[in-house]
C-alpha cells in the first residue's frame, strides 16, 4: 500500500491514456500514476494501420462516428480539435505526420513506433510514473480519495482523481478485456449493449472464399428489411473465410447490431463508379464496336477486374465464358448488370472481437459530462477513448476519439486538482 495519494491515476496506457497522463501533466498535476496491464504498453498503436498508424483523417465529422449522440461527439472536437491542433501536438512530441491522398495522416517515418515512443517520452518527460503489468481490478471511493486494487493484491494506492482508459474488447490479447467496463458498472454507470465493430465479415459461399487474397474496389450496402441503411465505398478482400478490407470492416458494425427478424442484406458493387445507366451505355457501345469479343475478356480489359473474380461472377450469373458480347441475350445483361452492380453477398455473421479493430458500445455517454469528460455520477472519475459509447469508420477516426477525449480528461481532471 502506498500511503501517499497521487493526485491522477489513469487505468490503461493506449492512446487514450497515454495521451490523457501527457495532458494531466502538462497542466501541472504533481503525481499522475499510468497503470496498464501488459509490461510493453501500446499494442494497439503498434498493429494499427498495418503497423503505420493512421493517426487521424484530413475530415473529421461527428457522422463519421457511431454510438452516441453526435452533439456530444461535435462538442469533443471543438475542444480538442482534430486538424491543425492534433497536428501540432503530435510536432511538438516529435512526430511529423503527413497526409496521403486517401485523406489519412501517417507518420512520415511511416513507423507506429515513432508515435508510440514519442507518447511515452513526453508522458515521461512531464513526470508522469508509468507502471506496467499491473492489472487495476477494483476501484472504490474511500472518502475524498479512489482505492485502486489490482490483481494479484500486491499494488493498491490512493488517488484524488482516476481516468479511465481501459479500451473495449477488440484484440483481448493486447489487454482490453471488459475490465473497464465492470469498474464503471460498479460505480453504477450503464454500459451500453457492445459487439465487435471494424471486423471482416463470414461467408459460407466457397467460390468467394476461392478469391482469398484477390482485392477490387467495391461499394457495399446495408439493408434492412429491403430498406437501405448506408454504404461504403473502399477496398474490398476476399479472404480464406468471407470478406475483408475497409468496406467490409465498415459495414461489418450494422450487420452485428442487426437482428435476425430485420433481414439484414449486404449488396456488393464491383464497378463503384458506374450504375445502372452507365453500365447498360458502356455494354451496348462494347457490343457494337467489337461483337466478337468474349465477355470475361472485356470485363478483364475495359472495366479492369481480375480475371479469376470474373469467371466466378460470370458463373454466378449464369454466363458460359466463351460467350462472345455480341450474342449476350437482353435477359443475361440484366444478370450480369445486376451481379456487377448489385450483388447479394451470403454474409453469415462477422469475425468477432479477435479481429475486430473497435468495440461498439460501452459507457453510456449520457453519463458523461460532454465539456470535461467527468462522470455524472461519481465526481472525480474521467473517462476517455474506447471505453466510451463511441466508434468509428476506418480512417484515423478511432485514433482520433482518443487523441480528443485523452486530452479533455487529462486537463479537466488536473484542473480539477486546483
Ligand atoms: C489491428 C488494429 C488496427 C487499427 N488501426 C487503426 C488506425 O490505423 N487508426 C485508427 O484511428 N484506429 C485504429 N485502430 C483502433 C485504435 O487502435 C483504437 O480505437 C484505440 O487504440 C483505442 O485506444 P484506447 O486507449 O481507448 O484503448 P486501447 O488502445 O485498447 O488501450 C487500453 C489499454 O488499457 C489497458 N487495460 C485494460 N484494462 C486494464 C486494467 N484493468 N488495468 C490496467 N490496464 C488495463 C490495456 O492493456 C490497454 O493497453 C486499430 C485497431 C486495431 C486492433
Amino acid at each position: 500500500m502506498n500511503d501517499q495519494p497521487s493526485d491522477i491515476a489513469i487505468i490503461g496506457a493506449g492512446a487514450a491514456g497515454l495521451t490523457a497522463a501527457i495532458w494531466a501533466g502538462r497542466m501541472g498535476a504533481k503525481q499522475v500514476v499510468l497503470f496498464d496491464t501488459k509490461e510493453k504498453i501500446g499494442a494497439k498503436i503498434l498493429m494499427s494501420g498495418g503497423t503505420r498508424c493512421n493517426v487521424t483523417n484530413r475530415e473529421v465529422k461527428s457522422t463519421d462516428f457511431h454510438g452516441g449522440p453526435s452533439h456530444f461527439i461535435k462538442h469533443v472536437f471543438e475542444a480538442f480539435k482534430p486538424g491543425d491542433e492534433t497536428i501540432q501536438f503530435f510536432k511538438e512530441i516529435g512526430v511529423e505526420l503527413t497526409l496521403e491522398p486517401t485523406g489519412k495522416y501517417f507518420p512520415v517515418t511511416n513507423s507506429a513506433q515513432t508515435v508510440l515512443d514519442a507518447l511515452i517520452q513526453e508522458a515521461k518527460q512531464v513526470g508522469v510514473a508509468l507502471r506496467t503489468g499491473v492489472r487495476i481490478k477494483e476501484v472504490k471511493q474511500a472518502g475524498d480519495f479512489f482505492r485502486l486494487k489490482d490483481s494479484n493484491g500486491v499494488s493498491e494506492i490512493l488517488a484524488r482523481k482516476v481516468i479511465l482508459t481501459t479500451g473495449g474488447l477488440s484484440h483481448p490479447t493486447t489487454g482490453s478485456d471488459g475490465a473497464g467496463y465492470r469498474i464503471s458498472k460498479n460505480f453504477g454507470h450503464t454500459i451500453v449493449n457492445t459487439y465487435p465493430a471494424l471486423t471482416p465479415l463470414l461467408t459460407s459461399d466457397r467460390d468467394w472464399k476461392s478469391l482469398s487474397g484477390i482485392t477490387l474496389e467495391a461499394n457495399l450496402s446495408f439493408f434492412k428489411d429491403g430498406k437501405k441503411e448506408c454504404e461504403y465505398r473502399d477496398s474490398f478482400l476476399f479472404t480464406h473465410f468471407g470478406f475483408s478490407g475497409p468496406a467490409a470492416l465498415d459495414v461489418s458494425r450494422h450487420f452485428a447490431s442487426a437482428k435476425e427478424e430485420e433481414h439484414p442484406q449486404i449488396t456488393a458493387s464491383f464497378l463503384p463508379k458506374h450504375n445502372d445507366e452507365s453500365i447498360k451505355r458502356a455494354f451496348e457501345s462494347m457490343q457494337k464496336r467489337n461483337p466478337n469479343k468474349l465477355i470475361k475478356n472485356i470485363l478483364a480489359d475495359e472495366f479492369p477486374l481480375p480475371e479469376r473474380f470474373v469467371e466466378i461472377l460470370l458463373r454466378k450469373a449464369s454466363i458460359r465464358l466463351d460467350e462472345p458480347i455480341g450474342s449476350c441475350s437482353g435477359e443475361n445483361w440484366k444478370q450480369l448488370a445486376r451481379s456487377l452492380l448489385h450483388y447479394p453477398l451470403e454474409v453469415t455473421g462477422v469475425f468477432g472481437y479477435a479481429k475486430a479493430e473497435v468495440t461498439a458500445g460501452g459507457v453510456n455517454l449520457k453519463e458523461i459530462n460532454v465539456s470535461t469528460m467527468e462522470s455524472k455520477l461519481v465526481h472525480g472519475l474521467y473517462f476517455a477513448g474506447e471505453a466510451m459509447d463511441v466508434d468509428g469508420r476506418i480512417g484515423g477516426f478511432n485514433f482520433q476519439w482518443a487523441w480528443s477525449t485523452g486530452a479533455i480528461a487529462g486537463r479537466s481532471a488536473a484542473r480539477s486538482l486546483a
